[in-house]
């Protein structure tokens, strides 16, 4: 049985412990996928974590420990982190295994042979990068990323000859075959492509890399680029190279999302799907692209000490409430996260409108006699809420449910059920109108706040309805060291 959508995460470095940005990565991606699987369509959510990159060398040495301790400790790490944020994952690939190089060799041999080729190179490197990179790249001589100068290497490597697929891939982009969101981003990618593709290094001396990471197939002198290892994940997760299983994910007929950070369109939106058509598979169809959080105003780094553990926060707030922030954040732009206005959006968010509402409308039903809610017309979303999430626009998707809530609030504010008696014909069909929107509201929103959604239409399916207890009930202020009450 075919896939319908094969949703995927980018794999984070193990070189350190995930921070507040891969927990909004993660969430986004496992939104999506909650949202298909609530329209029943068939899902495969994967993330993973990428190890061979030469830069987990550096940071074991730092650390006076072995390359696979420290890379089985932080993908250890990440795992629990995915767990804690309630994300529901198919798939977990980590590039150290052995289905995962044997996979990468596939592909590299599916590549059309005229595609590789070797030649001596001598360029700029950036160690941060793990990538060589051109002028045009760096600002004031430094690498605006690493705040570093790149280094002149010189060496033999293989090469892809990515300027074959310039206008092969001006085309998919231009006309949305490979749909990238925000249309920002679009524009972005295709001026690159624009100015020229020149064929890329992909593979590196083995000496140079310590021994650390995939060989070229047939020639142990040189490993693969960790980049070009790191994204055939996307393949090997579901088996590409060790199994037939990955044919019906990676099908023209699924529709295949990657959810990834604006640092790394040029892998993704590039040299991935020109790997693909040279290897003869299907290219992926949409390619979301978030931007960077900081931290409470300030750019997350390990050296700041400003690195927020995201298990931390779902274990004080419940995973929900975090969840809920992140979602709603605007997933295109760069974002603050801050602790503060989580303690907010709690409040004013969940507690006041959510909780309230729920509490509300579940105590009309029990006063009105109002039997159970469970109407299947509830779960078709509204075309608008369709659309957000088509185009990925989480933030304006969850907007459009809330607004369901500020419906039902205002029409119950207008008609004044307490002045009204119980029970008449004509209160009961307005709270059934109500409970019912309430409940499509709780079906949907289970794509973001899983459990609060799932509790919601426990409620309403219960026969007969009783009043909720609040959802949220109030939290101490985030400065108080004190755990909050469950
Ligand atoms: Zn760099």
């Amino acid at each position: 049985m075919n896939t319908d959508h094969y949703i995927t995460t980018s794999i984070p470095y193990v070189n350190a412990a995930p921070h507040i940005g891969h927990a909004l990565e993660i969430v986004q991606a496992d939104a999506l996928a909650r949202y298909y699987r609530l329209r029943s369509d068939r899902v495969v959510l994967q993330s993973g974590t990428d190890e061979n990159a030469h830069k987990n060398v550096a940071a074991a040495e730092a650390l006076g420990t072995s390359v696979q301790a420290l890379v089985d400790e932080n993908s250890d790490a990440y795992a629990k982190l995915i767990r804690a944020l309630d994300v529901e994952l198919d798939s977990f690939i980590r590039t150290t295994e052995e289905r995962h190089a044997s996979g990468v060799g596939t592909l590299w041999q599916a590549m059309r042979s005229d595609d590789l080729y070797r030649k001596s190179y001598e360029g700029l490197y950036c160690e941060g990068c793990e990538d060589f990179v051109s002028d045009r790249d760096l600002v004031d001589g430094v690498c605006p990323d690493h705040n570093t100068q790149p280094a002149i290497v010189r060496e033999d490597n293989y090469f892809f000859r990515l300027s074959r697929y310039q206008d092969r891939l001006l085309e998919l982009i231009e006309s949305d075959e490979l749909r990238v969101y925000p249309a920002q981003r679009k524009r972005e990618i295709l001026a690159f492509v624009g100015r020229g593709l020149q064929d890329i290094s992909i593979s590196r001396d083995s000496h140079r890399m310590s021994g650390w990471g995939i060989t070229v197939p047939e020639d142990p002198t040189q490993v693969i680029y960790v980049w070009i290892d790191a994204l055939i994940n996307y393949l090997t997760g579901i088996g590409y190279g060790s199994s037939a299983a990955w044919r019906s994910v990676w099908s023209k007929s699924a529709t295949k999302t990657h959810v990834i950070g604006k640092n790394v369109w040029k892998f993704h939106a590039i040299y991935w799907p020109a790997m693909l058509l040279s290897a003869g598979l299907p290219i992926p169809d949409r390619i979301m692209v978030h931007g960077f959080l900081t931290a409470e105003g300030k750019k997350i780094s390990k050296s700041l000490g400003n690195v927020i553990d995201p298990r931390e926060l779902a274990a004080q707030w419940d995973v929900d409430p975090l969840r809920f922030y992140l979602l709603t954040l605007s997933p295109f732009s760069d974002g603050d996260f801050s602790t503060g206005r989580l303690a907010e959006c709690y409040k004013s968010q969940l507690s006041s409108r959510i909780g309230s509402t729920v509490t509300r409308v579940t105590a009309l039903c029990e006063r009105n006699g109002v039997e159970q809610v469970r109407d299947t017309a509830a779960r078709l979303p509204t075309d608008e809420f369709h659309a957000h999430m088509e185009r990925c626009q989480l933030d304006k998707a969850v907007q459009t449910l809330m607004s369901l809530l500020a419906g039902i609030n205002s029409e119950v504010s207008e008609y004044r059920p307490w002045e009204h008696s119980h029970r008449t014909q004509e209160t009961v069909n307005r709270v059934e109108k109500w409970a019912t929107t309430l409940y499509t509201f709780a079906y949907w929103i289970q794509a973001f706040i899983p459990s609060t959604g799932s509790e919601i239409c426990a409620q309403l399916e219960r026969v007969p309805v009783r009043k909720s207890a609040p959802l949220f009930p109030p939290r101490p202020s985030p400065n108080s060291k004190a755990r909050p009450q469950a």
